[in-house]
């Protein structure tokens, strides 16, 4: 019996994070995890309730559970026990999600789940802080990149998949604001791990991407 790890994987937004690391988890018959969608459930419960003050944020947090469930085989996130999952992939929530992932208690609010859902490692898990604060001592971290352009054009195929009418520009100026946030936040900002894999995927297949990636769980395992 082979023992099981724990995969972190770490990368800007769009850059396909979700996609490899489902992909992966089903390679190797793990979990996965979109902490993505957890910091969106909470920032679509902010919106909702129209809470905009980081005070008035932390003091909710007690009211907050986030999820997940399984639904045909597919993840869906929940926010108090409801499922969220396609409110939570719009922009709007998208924007949200990356303002309140600056507030520390916020992160931390959600890193104590993220790590007790690791207890028993078999885990792929995707997001900015996964192999620097989450799982400094994963087995295998890989850090996804590709360049803005590439990844606005992949976000901008997806809403228009969706059958949402974007504005390339808007779409490339989100990419870089968000790239921006996620990298100069005080708390826990992107940042590649020392002992990650880096993986740019602006100019490989999907197929050619994903062999690649399945090769380096085959000899971490
Ligand atoms: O990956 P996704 O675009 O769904 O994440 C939404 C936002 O949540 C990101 O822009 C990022 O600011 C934040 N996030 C984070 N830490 C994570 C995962 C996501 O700060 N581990």
């Amino acid at each position: 019996m082979t023992n099981k790890i724990i995969v972190a994987i770490d990368g800007y937004s769009s850059c396909g994070k979700s996609t490899i690391a489902k992909a992966l988890a089903k390679y190797a018959g793990y979990t996965y995890v979109d902490t993505g969608a957890m910091y969106r459930a909470i920032g679509l419960y902010t919106l909702r309730h129209n809470l905009t003050e980081p005070a008035d944020i932390i003091a909710a947090l007690p009211q907050i559970q986030v999820g997940f469930i399984l639904i045909d085989g597919a993840q869906h996130v929940t926010l108090n026990g409801a499922d969220v999952e396609s409110q939570i992939r719009t922009l709007e929530v998208g924007n949200c999600a990356s303002r309140i992932s600056q507030i520390k208690e916020v992160r931390a609010f959600l890193v104590a789940q993220q790590q007790r859902m690791g207890d028993d490692k078999g885990i792929v898990m995707d997001g900015r802080d996964i192999g620097t604060v989450v799982f400094p001592n994963a087995e295998l971290k890989l850090f996804l990149t590709a360049s803005p352009e590439v990844r606005a054009q992949r976000r901008f195929d997806e809403l228009v998949e969706k059958g949402e009418k974007p504005d390339y520009d808007a779409v490339l100026a989100d990419v870089n604001d968000r790239d921006y946030r996620d990298t100069h936040r005080a708390e826990s900002p992107l940042r590649q791990a020392e002992d990650a894999i880096v993986v740019d995927n602006s100019h490989l297949t999907r197929e050619e991407q994903m062999k690649v990636i399945y090769d380096l769980f085959d000899r971490h395992k």
